[in-house]
């Protein structure tokens, strides 16, 4: 499948997580947040590059904190040094990472992702929630106008950009108006793709003390339709507009039926008619269909 290509490398830059989110289980399972030096990062995505990797993840619970505690005690670094860093790896051609925390979306962050041209121009922002008091609940250090703005400043720069999600409804204490503030915020980003939960409470974790303002498993759930429904539309509207495009694809699968498969630049999933001449080489295609999911092109010769 695609994401187990002999051509994609992912590589753990930090583990643990300094944030105490009160519906996450990390903060009770695993320590303190520690970054892994950055040569050793380098080495290791090297050797993989020389042997045959184009593209590398760069995984962590918080990615964007990467460089506050190294287990030799060196000086703090940043994520953007990190980056740069890796970037100078010649033949890596895509860089991609997961997850960052909106939080630590400083600007020196935001204008190395747009500027970057090995960044995948597809980035994953985990709302959570929509809703300020919500994410006060929550822990997660931000407003929802903090959020909005940072979604706005990477969209006003990257045209092509796809911005990923995920979000809890029904977290306890959530108030329609507070659901109101996640659907407006998910109107106004139109995210590519939503990982959407419906609250349930977890061993160990912060949140079951508001056991007492719990909502309603059928309003959580009524709330979840709503927020697919919503999302499904923007889902079929933002594909259809690569319609006539012309895109970079790196091909990476041959299907039974004819088609290569592969991904764009900003993560797109593209099928083409072609044969095993196509794969593991970055190849331009005119898009000419989509669905909801992926889009078909033609390769241009
Ligand atoms: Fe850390 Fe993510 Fe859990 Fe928050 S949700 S505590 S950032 S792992």
């Amino acid at each position: 499948s695609l994401k187990t290509s002999k051509y994609r490398t992912a590589v753990n830059i930090s583990i643990g997580c300094d944030k105490k989110c009160t519906y996450c289980i990390v903060p009770a399972t695993r320590g303190e947040e520690i970054s892994i030096p950055i040569e050793m990062l380098v080495t290791q995505i090297q050797r993989d590059v020389d042997n045959g990797a184009v593209e590398v993840m760069l995984l962590g619970q918080n990615v964007n904190s990467y460089g506050r505690r190294f287990s030799d005690g060196r000086p703090k670094s940043t994520f953007t040094k990190l980056l740069q860093e890796i970037s100078k790896i010649e033949k890596l051609k895509r860089i991609r990472f997961t997850s960052p925390h909106p939080l630590h979306m400083g600007d020196e962050f935001l204008d190395e992702f747009v500027i970057n041209p090995k960044i995948s121009k597809c980035i994953h922002m985990p709302l959570q929630s929509g809703s300020t008091s919500v994410l006060k609940a929550m822990k997660r250090g931000y407003t929802k106008e903090w959020f909005l703005n940072r979604a706005k400043k990477l969209k006003d720069a990257v045209p092509e950009l796809r911005i990923t999600t995920d979000i809890i409804v029904g977290f306890p204490g959530e108030t329609h108006e507070d659901f109101l503030d996640t659907m407006d915020v998910v109107n106004q980003v139109k995210f590519d793709q939503i990982f959407n939960f419906k609250y349930s409470p977890r061993p160990n974790t912060a949140a079951l003390e508001l056991k007492d303002i719990e909502i309603e498993d059928k309003v959580a759930g009524a709330r979840l339709t709503e927020l697919i429904e919503l999302h499904k539309e923007h889902q079929s509207e933002l594909l259809a507009k690569n319609v006539g495009k012309t895109m970079e694809v790196f091909f990476e699968d041959l299907k039974s039926n004819g088609e290569v498969a592969g991904l764009s630049d900003n993560s797109l999933l593209v099928f083409a008619t072609g044969s095993d001449e196509l794969l593991g080489k970055f190849v331009n295609v005119k898009i000419i269909s989509s669905t909801r999911t992926a889009l078909k092109g033609e390769v241009i010769k």
